[in-house]
């Protein structure tokens, strides 16, 4: 198969051919680009087990594709657990990072086959008492990382001081803390937070006197979305690799990768609908926007990588979306040629919190999502 971001993305006619095929907006997913990236993360972090973290971008095909490739799964809702029954996902291969849960949520997962639960607090850690002997536990604790583009550890996760009450409480409960976690915070602009968090969690297995087996280190692996390349994960997790060697050997590490995994293996296409000088800027109106597969824009942080197939002098401009309020922009002040109605404006790195969040604000649609190169289910 062609290279769908290479080689069909960059084509004005064979990108028009997929709209004359599919209609637009359209949200094309790649799967053979999703096991690239499976694979690429694999070797960048020999020996850790990596689960998707399905919110990324909860769909099928990512699933299927994943589960074939041995991936296991991080869930975080019983939706997820659903999607995941459905293409027949092992549950022992999955964990469910929710720190917060009602008691329903804990029963879905157990039902589903799913045992093992990250806490951050006593009030969550009571909630376990009663299914005291069906699970384990993983202790989330907070790194802050300001310079991420997403700080998860602002919302979640126990300070480190914390650790060895929790850890007490727990036990006296009768509860197994078979692992700690943390997350550095998504899109990581360096691995130096990953490191510190590890050298600070390795000091805490250290000390406590009940074996913790397993270190989870949560997301946060970057991807470029300056210009939509590749980047290079091997280089950018010698240090992780280097943090990890030093962890004690009887500690099995595990990850919660979601962008890296699913945001290159996705792109946009979407139609110029209408156009209008603003100001000194022209306005160009496309058939989606910011409430829809651009949502990351505003909960993501996320800014894509984004083309057109004209050429010419350009001038700063904006691109916006079909609804009627006024957040919805996409980008201002983008060098673009002159638009004009009818044109395609192409989005790459797409994959990661876009369609997940999409709403259906005015009534209009979530964008189709086209999927190639799915393995065929087993
Ligand atoms: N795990 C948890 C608990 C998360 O909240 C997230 C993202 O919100 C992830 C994993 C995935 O992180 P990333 O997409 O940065 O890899």
């Amino acid at each position: 198969m062609a290279n769908l971001f290479q080689d069909v993305l960059f084509d004005e006619l064979k990108t028009r051919a997929l709209v004359e095929q599919y209609g637009s907006p359209l949200l094309l997913l790649d799967c053979e680009k999703l096991a690239d990236q499976y694979r690429q993360l694999s070797t960048a972090l020999p020996g850790v087990g990596l689960y998707y973290a399905v919110k990324a971008f909860p769909h099928s095909a990512i699933v299927n594709t994943l589960n074939q490739l041995g991936a296991r799964f991080d869930i975080a809702s019983t939706g997820e657990i659903n999607l995941l029954r459905k293409q027949k996902v092992n549950p022992r291969n999955t964990i469910h990072t929710h720190p917060i849960k009602k008691d329903k949520d804990i029963k879905d997962a157990l039902r589903f086959g799913c045992s093992t639960f990250v806490v951050d607090n006593h009030a969550e850690i009571s909630k376990f008492r009663k299914y005291a002997h069906r699970v384990g536990l993983l202790l989330r604790v907070a790194f802050r990382s300001p310079d991420c583009a997403v700080d998860l550890s602002r919302k979640f996760g126990c300070s480190p001081e914390e650790v060895p009450s929790l850890l007490k409480a727990a036990n006296e409960l009768g509860l197994h803390v078979k692992g700690l976690s943390f997350h550095v915070g998504s899109q990581s602009t360096s691995p130096g937070t990953h490191v510190a968090a590890i050298e600070a969690c390795s000091r805490l297995i250290e000390e406590y006197e009940v074996p913790i087996r397993i270190l989870d280190i949560g997301g946060g692996f970057p991807v470029d979305y300056d210009h939509g390349n590749d980047i290079d994960i091997y280089t950018f997790c010698a240090p992780i690799r280097a943090a990890l060697a030093k962890l004690p050997e009887h500690v099995e590490v595990i990850a919660e990768p979601g962008r890296f995994l699913i945001a290159p293996a996705a792109a946009s296409i979407t139609t110029v609908a209408g156009k209008a000088m603003r100001g000194d800027q022209p306005w160009y109106y496309l058939d989606d926007g910011v409430y829809g597969m651009f949502s990351g824009r505003i909960y993501d942080h996320a800014r894509y990588p984004l083309h057109v197939f004209r050429t010419g002098p350009t001038r700063p401009s904006a691109l916006v979306g079909p609804t009627c309020d006024s957040i919805d922009v996409i980008e201002e002040a983008l060098e673009l040629p002159e638009l004009e109605v009818g044109d395609l404006v192409v989005g790459r790195m797409m994959g990661a919190y876009t369609a997940a969040t999409a709403s259906t604000f005015n009534s209009l649609p979530i964008p189709r999502i086209v999927v190639f190169g799915e393995p065929a289910p087993r």
